[in-house]
Protein backbone atom coordinates (compact mmCIF):
# COMPACT_ATOMS: atom_id res chain seq x y z
CA UNK A 1 0.00 0.00 0.00
CA UNK A 2 1.27 3.46 -1.12
CA UNK A 3 0.24 6.96 -0.38
CA UNK A 4 0.42 9.26 -3.11
CA UNK A 5 -0.24 12.82 -2.11
CA UNK A 6 -0.88 16.60 -3.96
CA UNK A 7 -0.59 18.99 -1.76
CA UNK A 8 -0.95 22.91 -1.42
CA UNK A 9 -2.87 22.69 -5.82
CA UNK A 10 -3.42 26.86 -6.14
CA UNK A 11 -6.41 27.75 -8.29
CA UNK A 12 -7.99 30.91 -8.48
CA UNK A 13 -12.10 29.83 -8.58
CA UNK A 14 -15.79 31.53 -8.45
CA UNK A 15 -17.29 29.15 -6.11
CA UNK A 16 -19.55 30.49 -3.09
CA UNK A 17 -22.94 31.91 -2.64
CA UNK A 18 -22.67 35.26 -2.30
CA UNK A 19 -22.24 37.90 -5.30
CA UNK A 20 -18.52 38.90 -4.01
CA UNK A 21 -17.13 35.33 -4.42
CA UNK A 22 -19.28 34.42 -7.27
CA UNK A 23 -18.13 37.73 -8.92
CA UNK A 24 -14.77 37.95 -8.08
CA UNK A 25 -13.43 34.77 -6.96
CA UNK A 26 -10.83 33.78 -4.91
CA UNK A 27 -7.87 31.67 -3.83
CA UNK A 28 -8.27 28.14 -2.99
CA UNK A 29 -5.94 25.57 -1.80
CA UNK A 30 -6.81 21.49 -2.59
CA UNK A 31 -5.21 18.73 -1.28
CA UNK A 32 -5.38 15.08 -2.35
CA UNK A 33 -3.87 12.08 -0.45
CA UNK A 34 -4.33 8.49 -1.41
CA UNK A 35 -4.18 5.28 -0.28
CA UNK A 36 -3.70 3.06 -3.00
CA UNK A 37 -2.23 -0.34 -3.86
CA UNK A 38 -0.01 0.00 -6.89
CA UNK A 39 2.37 -2.72 -6.15
CA UNK A 40 2.34 -4.14 -9.83
CA UNK A 41 2.79 -0.67 -10.51
CA UNK A 42 6.36 -0.65 -9.24
CA UNK A 43 6.93 -4.47 -10.25
CA UNK A 44 6.14 -4.17 -13.72
CA UNK A 45 7.27 -0.07 -13.90
CA UNK A 46 3.82 0.37 -15.64
CA UNK A 47 1.88 3.70 -15.26
CA UNK A 48 -1.42 2.15 -16.00
CA UNK A 49 -1.57 0.33 -12.73
CA UNK A 50 -0.55 3.68 -10.52
CA UNK A 51 -2.43 6.79 -9.80
CA UNK A 52 -1.29 9.23 -12.47
CA UNK A 53 -0.34 12.61 -10.35
CA UNK A 54 -1.25 14.86 -13.37
CA UNK A 55 -4.98 13.56 -13.70
CA UNK A 56 -5.10 14.08 -10.40
CA UNK A 57 -4.10 17.70 -10.72
CA UNK A 58 -6.11 17.70 -14.17
CA UNK A 59 -9.54 16.63 -12.67
CA UNK A 60 -8.72 19.21 -9.82
CA UNK A 61 -8.29 21.71 -12.36
CA UNK A 62 -10.93 21.24 -14.46
CA UNK A 63 -13.55 20.75 -11.61
CA UNK A 64 -12.55 23.93 -9.46
CA UNK A 65 -12.86 26.09 -12.75
CA UNK A 66 -16.85 25.25 -12.59
CA UNK A 67 -18.48 27.53 -10.01
CA UNK A 68 -20.34 26.35 -7.31
CA UNK A 69 -22.54 27.29 -4.54
CA UNK A 70 -20.90 24.89 -1.96
CA UNK A 71 -17.61 23.75 -1.70
CA UNK A 72 -18.88 20.35 -0.87
CA UNK A 73 -19.92 19.50 -4.03
CA UNK A 74 -16.55 20.42 -5.83
CA UNK A 75 -15.15 18.06 -3.31
CA UNK A 76 -17.53 15.46 -4.39
CA UNK A 77 -17.07 16.56 -8.25
CA UNK A 78 -13.14 15.70 -7.72
CA UNK A 79 -13.38 12.37 -5.73
CA UNK A 80 -16.02 11.04 -8.36
CA UNK A 81 -13.79 11.74 -11.21
CA UNK A 82 -10.55 10.37 -9.77
CA UNK A 83 -12.62 7.01 -9.15
CA UNK A 84 -13.68 7.09 -12.92
CA UNK A 85 -9.83 7.53 -13.73
CA UNK A 86 -8.27 5.16 -11.55
CA UNK A 87 -9.07 1.93 -10.33
CA UNK A 88 -7.11 0.45 -6.87
CA UNK A 89 -7.60 3.18 -4.83
CA UNK A 90 -8.07 2.29 -1.23
CA UNK A 91 -8.94 5.85 0.36
CA UNK A 92 -8.84 9.26 -0.16
CA UNK A 93 -8.89 12.23 1.29
CA UNK A 94 -9.23 15.86 0.06
CA UNK A 95 -9.29 18.94 1.57
CA UNK A 96 -10.65 22.42 0.16
CA UNK A 97 -9.49 25.51 1.50
CA UNK A 98 -10.43 29.27 0.74
CA UNK A 99 -7.89 31.62 1.75
CA UNK A 100 -9.09 34.63 2.65
CA UNK A 101 -12.69 34.07 3.06
CA UNK A 102 -15.25 37.51 3.02
CA UNK A 103 -15.65 37.71 6.53
CA UNK A 104 -14.40 41.05 7.07
CA UNK A 105 -10.07 40.25 6.23
CA UNK A 106 -10.19 38.79 9.53
CA UNK A 107 -9.82 34.74 8.99
CA UNK A 108 -7.06 33.60 7.21
CA UNK A 109 -8.86 30.38 5.19
CA UNK A 110 -11.45 28.29 5.83
CA UNK A 111 -11.63 24.64 4.84
CA UNK A 112 -13.42 21.72 4.11
CA UNK A 113 -11.81 18.14 4.47
CA UNK A 114 -13.25 14.88 3.60
CA UNK A 115 -12.63 10.92 3.75
CA UNK A 116 -14.17 7.76 2.08
CA UNK A 117 -12.53 4.67 2.11
CA UNK A 118 -13.54 1.99 -0.11
CA UNK A 119 -12.26 -1.15 1.08
CA UNK A 120 -14.70 -3.86 1.85
CA UNK A 121 -14.52 -7.51 1.82
CA UNK A 122 -15.96 -9.54 -0.43
CA UNK A 123 -19.39 -10.84 -0.06
CA UNK A 124 -18.66 -14.12 -1.03
CA UNK A 125 -15.72 -15.07 0.36
CA UNK A 126 -14.57 -12.36 2.78
CA UNK A 127 -11.31 -11.16 0.86
CA UNK A 128 -10.25 -8.06 1.84
CA UNK A 129 -11.03 -5.88 -2.04
CA UNK A 130 -11.73 -1.95 -2.90
CA UNK A 131 -15.40 -1.59 -3.56
CA UNK A 132 -16.71 1.98 -5.03
CA UNK A 133 -19.93 1.08 -4.51
CA UNK A 134 -21.31 2.99 -7.45
CA UNK A 135 -20.57 2.95 -11.56
CA UNK A 136 -17.01 3.89 -11.35
CA UNK A 137 -16.53 0.57 -9.48
CA UNK A 138 -13.37 -1.81 -11.51
CA UNK A 139 -16.39 -4.41 -11.68
CA UNK A 140 -18.60 -2.63 -14.19
CA UNK A 141 -15.27 -3.22 -16.35
CA UNK A 142 -14.38 -6.45 -15.79
CA UNK A 143 -14.46 -7.93 -19.21
CA UNK A 144 -15.19 -11.61 -18.03
CA UNK A 145 -18.41 -11.67 -17.03
CA UNK A 146 -21.51 -10.52 -18.56
CA UNK A 147 -23.02 -7.09 -17.31
CA UNK A 148 -26.29 -8.55 -16.40
CA UNK A 149 -24.41 -11.95 -14.45
CA UNK A 150 -22.20 -8.81 -12.20
CA UNK A 151 -25.63 -7.23 -11.64
CA UNK A 152 -27.23 -10.34 -10.22
CA UNK A 153 -24.28 -11.35 -8.19
CA UNK A 154 -24.15 -7.75 -6.69
CA UNK A 155 -27.79 -8.52 -5.82
CA UNK A 156 -27.25 -11.90 -4.37
CA UNK A 157 -24.35 -10.70 -2.15
CA UNK A 158 -25.10 -7.70 -1.50
CA UNK A 159 -22.39 -5.72 -3.00
CA UNK A 160 -19.57 -6.36 -5.57
CA UNK A 161 -17.57 -9.77 -5.35
CA UNK A 162 -13.60 -9.99 -5.53
CA UNK A 163 -12.16 -10.80 -9.11
CA UNK A 164 -11.41 -13.96 -8.22
CA UNK A 165 -15.16 -14.98 -7.27
CA UNK A 166 -16.02 -12.79 -10.76
CA UNK A 167 -14.02 -15.84 -12.19
CA UNK A 168 -16.26 -18.03 -10.63
CA UNK A 169 -19.11 -16.90 -12.94
CA UNK A 170 -17.47 -16.19 -15.81
CA UNK A 171 -17.85 -17.44 -19.76
ZN1 LIG B 1 -14.32 -13.21 -3.21
ZN1 LIG C 1 -17.70 -2.55 -6.74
Amino acid sequence: MSVIALEGMRFFAHHGVYDEERILGGEYLVDVLIEADIDGAAEEDDINQTVNYEMVYTVCEIEMSKPSDLIETVLQRIVWRIKENSRMIQEITIKVTKLEPPLGGRVKSASIESSFDFTTQCGRCGRGMVCYGDVTCWCTEAKTVHPRTAELVQQEHGSCVCANCLNYYAG
